[in-house]
């Protein structure tokens, strides 16, 4: 295969402009096309952890993601009247930072504005590729052609339908769905994330440095004919699993019905046998979501700059490069893939004792002074629901408001 010069990112979240980045700075010429007006906000917190701090400290952006972190330390489980009955302290280690989607996603994209060129509110309609270039039609920009493109559109990623099929082949659902909001005037403890537990529910307040969110993470089958983008029926969806809850869920249940800005998605994985398809390959959420509750954003951060570093190791060997891309970043995506449903039995314990065993185990650890073993650590939630390194137990016995009650 010739020599790739030209490079079309689909996507403006986490993945396109950090690959945008590490493209221009290995000589390429990358253009992103992002669908939305303007860098799409979501308040929600997400973490830059592991790998992505040494990709995040070599583009010179981690003193912005540090002036930005939520400052959130510690995470801790409440029962139906608020007494807290459990928790973890979040303290993050090597550098690493949690801080909200829009906020990485905004330094990121200055990182590489200069130096890509970006495309907003416009979208890939078309694709056809032959052995020199793919060429291109847009919804609203004139047909380009590009030497490769890369699909960085996330979880329900067009590039990937136009390439390889369906997302109902590649996207499972991982019995649990996810909803994010904001819930501006919310007074939370600053460096507090609260969680409450029902069998199979979840609801976490997150401060979030002053702009306080709320996530509902529950279990449940998937919906046929789910999408994405039918608020109306996200609303009826978290209403009914919701209804009857505890502590604060009434008052955040009218948030829910009362917002516009509602995020609400099935924690699914995406999983593919390969991740490009001659001129075309996929990054970040989009070829292989580890799900919502678990690194996306690290693994679209360090995706991107092995890819960028791949094409640019095998000039004039576009195989070849997108074959090492794949090879060194699936050693990282399978072990995650394969944490969720841990996961998903730390955070939404599906039964009472579940929830129970769970409160109990956090406060054994916290007495016994462990901290986890990055290897061995359970996940622990945001309202993005990442993991991260380095979380300790806190014992119940912190709470000064009463101690354990059990049952939540
Ligand atoms: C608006 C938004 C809010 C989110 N909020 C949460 C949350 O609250 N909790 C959570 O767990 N995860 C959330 N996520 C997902 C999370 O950001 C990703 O899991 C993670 O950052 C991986 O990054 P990514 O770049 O691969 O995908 P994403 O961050 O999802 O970025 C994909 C980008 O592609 C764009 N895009 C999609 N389709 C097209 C198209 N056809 N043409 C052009 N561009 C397209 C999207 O607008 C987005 O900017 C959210 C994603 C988005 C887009």
């Amino acid at each position: 295969m010739t020599s790739v010069k030209t490079v079309l990112i689909s996507g403006a979240g986490v993945a396109g402009p950090t690959l945008a980045y590490w493209l221009a700075r290995h000589g390429f010429r990358p253009t992103v096309v992002e669908q939305a007006q303007g860098l799409r906000s979501s308040g929600s917190p997400v973490d830059v952890r592991g790998p992505a701090v040494g990709v995040a400290e070599a583009m010179g952006i981690m003193p912005m993601l540090r002036a930005a972190a939520t400052d959130v330390t510690a995470l801790t489980f409440v029962d139906d009247n608020g007494r807290r009955v459990g928790g973890m302290r979040l303290g993050q280690t090597r550098g690493e930072v949690e801080l909200p989607r829009f906020d990485l996603a905004t330094i990121l994209h200055e990182a590489a504005h200069e130096e890509a060129e970006y495309i907003f509110a416009d979208s890939i309609a078309t694709l056809a590729q032959d052995d020199a270039g793919v060429d291109v039609t847009f919804e609203r920009a004139a047909p380009r052609r590009f030497d490769l493109v890369v699909g960085a559109d996330g979880l329900h990623s067009r590039t990937r339908r136009l390439v390889f099929g369906d997302e109902s082949r590649f996207v499972r659902h991982m019995g649990v769905w996810i909803a994010t909001l904001s819930v501006d005037g919310l007074d939370l403890a600053p460096h507090e994330m609260l969680m409450h537990n029902a069998p199979g529910r979840a609801l976490a307040l997150h401060p979030n440095r002053g702009n306080p969110g709320a996530a509902f993470i529950f279990r449940g089958p998937w919906e046929p004919g789910f999408n994405h983008r039918d608020t109306a029926e996200h609303k009826r969806l978290l209403t009914a699993a919701y209804s009857g809850g505890g502590w604060r869920t009434p008052e955040i249940l009218q948030r829910v019905s009362a917002t516009d800005d509602l995020y609400f998605d099935s924690v699914s994985q995406v999983r593919l046998d390969r991740w490009s398809a001659g001129r075309v390959a996929l990054l970040g959420d989009a070829a292989s979501c580890v799900s919502l509750f678990g690194d996306g954003s690290t693994l679209a951060m360090v995706g991107a700059a092995t890819l960028a570093e791949s094409l640019a190791a095998t000039p004039g060997n576009l195989a070849e490069a997108l074959r090492r891309y794949e090879q060194t970043h699936r050693t990282l995506v399978a072990p995650k893939q394969r944490n969720v449903a841990r996961a998903a039995s730390l955070l939404v314990p599906a039964t009472r004792i579940g929830i129970t065993t769970r409160n109990v185990a956090a406060r054994l650890l916290s007495l016994r002074g462990l901290r986890t073993d990055p290897s061995t650590r359970p996940t622990v939630p945001s309202p993005r629901f990442e993991e991260s390194t380095q979380r300790s137990v806190v014992s119940a016995d912190d709470d000064r408001a009463g101690g354990a009650s059990g049952g939540q």
